[in-house]
């Protein structure tokens, strides 16, 4: 099976990309956000943000989490470049750049991003702008007090992962599934943490690392399986050989929501000792996702409609077990 032997490649990158990912979660000064683009002014973060009245909850090299009221707000550099209010994706959302640590956010994007919300306690309108209706301030539900998890898109960057029957890789497959199974999940008040948010090889040690290191409550590597057999087809969920209570729990949480909601058929709980399992301290599930190997399912994964299903299955299950 080509998904798992590459589940086992190292490389030199992955302490770089891991210390890099890290390092850009300190939160910078506000800076002028004017020097990256001559057309669209950018703000930096915190200064979008402070036009959104929401609160910094992260922030990183390649994206930021942003919160209040009733709102979230998650936001990804270039090139992928995703927004996402509420748990919903914004359509052409590109423009997102990266400076000074900081994700540069064009302005008319802010606007857009605000007529999206559905409260933005004293947020004031953006420099010359259209007329934005006032909201009424709302109690901010704390982020993270139902938890806090982080998520690990498989592969990246040399490491592709499995191709697809329609030739796209498991490493774009599940970076996107991922971003879409965090806006679900801090949209209902919990904090994540994503091993990659862009096309990034990363060790296989280091992912459970970051769990540990933030003291996460669980840890989710996100797959897509290939066989040799194709029409082996189906959703997984890997526990390693002698898991956890909580770790089963975990499994069974998500089988349980994409049983509900996606493709049959659910091939159960299995046993595997892939490092990223074994080599965590947090209760840990690798999830396979369905078989890029197989002709329907490749199709079917390969469709944003599906992947908004399975990633708010994904997302259930994870907000279940928190609690
Ligand atoms: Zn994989």
């Amino acid at each position: 099976m080509t998904a798992m032997t590459s589940k086992y490649r190292f490389g030199p990158l992955g302490a770089l990309a891991i210390a890099a990912l890290l390092a850009g979660c300190t939160e910078p000064g506000i800076t002028g956000g004017n020097i990256f683009a001559p057309r669209a002014p950018k703000l930096n973060t915190r200064a979008a943000a402070a036009q959104l009245g929401l609160t910094v909850m992260h922030t990183s090299r390649t994206s930021a989490t942003l919160r209040g009221g009733y709102d979230s707000v998650m936001m990804y550099s270039d090139p992928a470049g995703e927004v996402y209010v509420n748990g919903r994706s914004m359509p052409d959302s590109g423009g997102i750049q990266v400076g000074d640590g900081t994700l540069m956010v064009p302005e008319p994007l802010i606007r857009r991003i605000r007529a999206a919300l559905k409260s933005a306690p004293g947020a004031a309108a953006p420099s010359g702008t259209e007329t934005v209706k006032p909201r009424q301030p709302v109690t901010p539900k704390p982020l993270g007090r139902i938890g806090r998890v982080v998520l690990d898109p498989g592969h990246g960057g040399k490491d592709p992962g499995a191709t697809s029957r329609l030739g796209y890789y498991e490493k774009d497959l599940v970076l996107g599934v991922a971003k879409m199974v965090a806006a679900e999940l801090t949209a209902r008040g919990v904090e994540v943490i994503m091993t990659r948010t862009d096309d990034r090889f990363i060790e296989l040690e280091d992912r459970p690392a970051v769990a540990a290191r933030t003291g996460a409550d669980l840890f989710v590597s996100i797959h897509a399986d290939a066989a040799k057999n194709r029409s082996a087809r189906g959703f997984t969920m890997y526990v390693q050989r002698s898991p956890s209570r909580e770790s089963l729990a975990l499994a069974n949480a998500i089988l349980r929501r994409m049983s509900e909601n996606c493709s049959p058929p659910n091939r159960g709980v299995k046993n595997a000792n892939f490092r990223v399992l074994v080599c965590s301290r947090t209760p840990a599930v690798l999830v396979e996702l369905g078989f890029l190997s197989n002709r329907a399912e490749a199709a079917r994964l390969g469709t944003a409609a599906y992947q908004r299903t399975v990633a708010r299955a994904v997302a259930l299950g994870i907000y279940d077990a928190l609690r």
